[in-house]
Order: structure tokens, then sequence, then C-alpha cells
């Protein structure tokens, strides 16, 4: 996310209260890596999820996020798409579309805590409940839910349902908002366990440390920015499956 922010703003300052803040779904695809599967798949349109380092987004030729993914890779005009780095987004694009796509092995450590077992002892304990998860959840929890939305997707949604209960598959953390949001709805989540680490490496105390002392800056090199940006700014011409709904 700060390497996306100082991808598309290079003159401003972007700070990273903790620099151990970064996505472990992100690792999972190193550059070197991706160059050699391009070269087994010379005819493949490279598409990154947006949790990507700088460097793999260079060597994409689009992004996407779990918002606008289906959306991205429908208006391709390539048949087959190599889709990094999560295997569980990929899965669910591969649901809605007719490419061939081939999905890196890459996974949410946190999403994967989420667990069709529990997601049906939910539904039994809330008959009335709305089930909604995020696209990098397992196909298994995806086919029990009602809607499958991204967290910007997921917030709309709470809003305007006329739903009162919802169950909800993705990191906890957006479960504060959703109750301040909504305060008449229940919002239970799908697993307690559903916690990223590395997200709540990021404290108020940071926060106040970094803008105080203007560290610890984040800066993309410029050979490696304006090809990331390629990308970027391919993805924000196509535009949002979820914006219109
Ligand atoms: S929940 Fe954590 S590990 Fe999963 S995609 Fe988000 S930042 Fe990465």
């Amino acid at each position: 996310m700060a390497e996306t922010a100082s991808i598309l703003c290079p003159d401003k300052v972007v700070l990273l209260p903790d620099m151990h803040a970064g996505c472990p779904l992100a690792d999972m695809v190193t550059v070197e890596r991706l160059r050699q599967k391009k070269m087994e798949l010379p005819n493949a349109t490279v598409v990154c999820y947006i949790n990507s380092s700088a460097e793999v987004k260079a060597e994409s030729d689009v992004c996407c996020t779990s918002a606008n993914a289906v959306n991205v890779i429908e208006s391709l005009d390539a048949r087959e798409i190599l889709f990094v780095p999560d295997q569980y987004l990929g899965h669910y694009i591969s649901t809605k579309t007719d490419k061939k796509m081939t999905l890196w092995p890459g996974f949410c450590p946190t999403h994967i805590r989420i667990h069709p077992e529990r997601i049906k002892e939910l539904k039994q304990e809330n008959p009335q409940a709305k089930v909604v998860v995020h696209p990098e959840c397992q196909p298994e929890v995806i086919a029990l839910a009602d809607e499958v939305l991204s967290t910007g997707g997921l917030c709309r949604f709470a809003h305007k349902t006329e739903a009162n209960e919802i169950i909800v598959g993705t990191e906890i953390g957006i479960i504060h908002r959703l109750r301040k949001e909504n305060p008449g709805k229940k919002f239970t989540p799908a697993s307690e366990q559903a916690i990223c680490p590395r997200m709540k490496l990021i404290t108020l105390e940071k926060v106040l440390w970094s803008l105080e002392e203007k560290a610890p800056q984040v800066k993309v090199p410029e050979e490696i920015r304006l090809k990331a940006k390629a990308a970027v700014d391919k993805m924000l011409e196509i535009g949002s499956d979820e914006r219109a709904k």
C-alpha cells in the first residue's frame, strides 16, 4: 500500500510507521520467480493483485484490486492470464470468466483461517444473517456466502442491506468500523482467528512518532516506479465492477 502511494505520488512524503508491516501474501511472489514463470508462459498477460511489491507490479501488465479484478480481466484482449500472487482470489475470478487462468500458489495467511465448518455453525445459530466474505477466502468458504465483496464493497453492502445480521468473512478489524457505521445491526466475525499480525503492527503511538519524525519513509526507485505505474494506471483506466452497485 505504501509503495503504491509512492508509485502514484512520487513527490509526496510516504510514511510507513512500522517497516515490518508488510503483507505476507505479497511476499509469496518474487520478481525472479515471476520472470521465470513468464518465460514458461510467453503468451500470458500478467495480472497482479494490488497486494504485491513494486518490483512485481513493474514486471506485470496490469494490476487489480479485489473490487475490480473481474472487470480488469474481462476487459483484457488476452485469452491467457497469469494471476499473482493470490490463488484464492484468482480461483474466484476464474469462476467469473472464460479466460485461461494460471494461478500463482500464494494465499493470505489471515483469510485462510476462515473455515467453512464454522460458517455452517454460525448460519445455524443466526439463520437470518447474511454471509459476506472476501474473495481471498478459500472456495469452500465462498460457496457458503450470500455475497463475495471487497472491504469497500462490504461496507457499502452493510449500509444498504435490509438484513440486520451479517456474518463477516474477512480480517476481523473491519468489524469495529461496521459496528460504528451501522449501530442497529449485528456483525459476527466468521472467524475469531482472522487477525492479520502485520496490520496490527501499526499502532496509534507509531503513527504519532512517524508523523513527528517524518520517518520511516517509503520511496520506490524511479526505474521500477515508472514500470509499476504503467500497470497501476492501466487498472485505473478500466475501473471497478463494484463501484456502480
Ligand atoms: S490480511 Fe494481512 S496478509 Fe492478508 S492480504 Fe491483508 S495485509 Fe496481507
